[in-house]
């Protein structure tokens, strides 16, 4: 396994970079720890992201290993614990998705998903029509994708693995990808896959959250180790720019707190034009100084101080004899109770609905999770909800626990009561 390698080059174009966040001490966000684990060492980096004046890019300053994340299982077949088809709204998400996609299609079109997890988006294709691949390197997802008759590698996107769909079964005229880019490190060799993959005048279409909504939305908890990359248009338009490659469209999108749909095509194809959305986009960016480092600056100061808020509010809360627990074993839980210290004598354990997180403890501060049933007997005074991405759902879920006195405290974009 290669070890954790930090830098303070850009990952696109070498270019120094401005590092102008720094959320400390930090473990692997998805890494929950059994009892034994608690007795082994800790892995921990600095977690710290960057601003390329170079490309836009902005980018974390330490690669974690892939590998660090996923977890063999006792044959060491690399799982991933996010199941995508878990959620029907994101059911719903993906076959919109695909029936925009479809429009862009010919009979017989070789559609690809580039980390195509359990299958959710390539099964709203009309395989009948169209011939769909998944690309999906961990394997206990790849598997629920076969079972529904997705043909799926269990391979990493990489240079000969594109030769090789090129040999066996020719161009894409579409390639996807969601919540995947972001988390590749080496971003020229995906787009030099894309170039060896995609027809002349077919379309990369991939969809990742969007740097400005993190910044507006003060959500510094979506930094954190799978999370390479943070995009913004400029800093995408540049990349595949330097691949011979135009964006030619983004469209927002309303999941995961906020994405962007990013649209690109070869250069030489003039059958697309670009559209005014884009320009209007990159306009926006360029107001909201992106384009620089004034924005970057500004929302490094707000996450501090939102760190001292929340501090603040939940000591003033204890020293009233208040209980408090957490709602949602979530990534973003990991890095807010890391970045804010919060040990289980503030929060006394974190609930969720995933069996397989019931029993083991949070990464880095330890705190026990428990099931949502121990949580609703137990009826804590205060929770502090770490999914706020689904903050509705959640009140909808808990209206019992709300309406007998439970008060869920939301971090962002501004700690509040609910
Ligand atoms: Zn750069």
């Amino acid at each position: 396994m290669q070890p954790p390698a930090t830098s303070n080059r850009c990952k696109i174009c070498s270019t120094p970079l401005f590092a102008f966040l720094s959320l400390g001490r930090m473990p692997i966000a998805n890494a929950f720890l059994s009892g034994e684990d608690l007795l082994k060492p800790e892995f921990f980096y600095h977690l710290e992201a960057g601003y390329c004046p170079g490309c836009h890019m902005v980018q974390l300053l330490t690669v974690i290993p892939y590998e660090m994340y996923l977890r063999p299982d006792q044959q060491q077949k690399r799982n991933y614990l996010f199941f995508s088809s878990t959620s029907s709204h994101m059911a719903q998400h993906f076959s919109e998705f695909a029936a925009e996609i479809t429009g862009f299609l010919k009979p017989d079109s070789l559609v690809l998903d580039v980390g195509s997890n359990d299958g959710i988006t390539l099964q709203a294709f009309d395989r009948q029509k169209y011939r769909v691949l998944g690309i999906e390197p961990a394997h206990n997802v790849a598997e629920i994708a076969r079972g529904k008759g997705i043909e799926t590698l269990t391979e990493f996107f990489t240079e000969q693995l594109a030769e090789q769909i090129v040999r066996t079964k020719g161009k894409a005229r579409a390639i996807l990808s969601s919540n995947v880019i972001l988390n590749i490190a080496d971003l020229n060799a995906v787009m030099r896959c894309i170039n060896i993959l995609l027809e002349d005048d077919g379309i990369f279409v991939f969809e990742d959250p969007y740097l400005p909504l993190i910044l507006q939305n003060n959500t510094y908890d979506q930094f954190y180790d799978e999370h390479i990359y943070y995009f913004t248009a400029h800093a995408i338009a540049s990349l595949v720019q330097r691949h011979g490659m135009v964006l030619f469209d983004a469209r927002q999108q309303e999941v995961h707190g906020g994405s962007m749909r990013f649209y690109i095509k070869r250069r030489q194809n003039i059958s697309i034009p670009i559209s005014p959305r884009l320009a209007e986009l990159l306009y926006q960016e360029e107001q909201q100084g992106l384009a620089s480092f004034d924005a970057y600056r500004t929302f490094a100061s707000r996450a501090d101080a939102s760190r001292r808020e929340l501090i603040a509010l939940l000591r003033q809360l204890k020293s009233q004899g208040k209980r408090i627990a957490g709602y949602a074993a979530a990534s973003k839980g990991t890095i807010v109770t890391n970045y804010c210290k919060l040990t289980p004598d503030i929060i006394e354990y974190v609930a969720d609905s995933t069996p397989e997180k019931q029993g083991l403890y949070t990464p880095g501060m330890h705190i026990p999770v428990v099931s949502p049933e121990h949580f609703r007997s137990d009826h804590p005074d205060y929770a502090v909800v770490f999914a706020w991405n689904h903050i509705k759902e959640i009140m909808e879920k808990e209206q019992e626990y709300l309406g007998t006195g439970g008060r869920f405290i939301v971090p962002f974009p501004r700690v509040r009561i609910i």
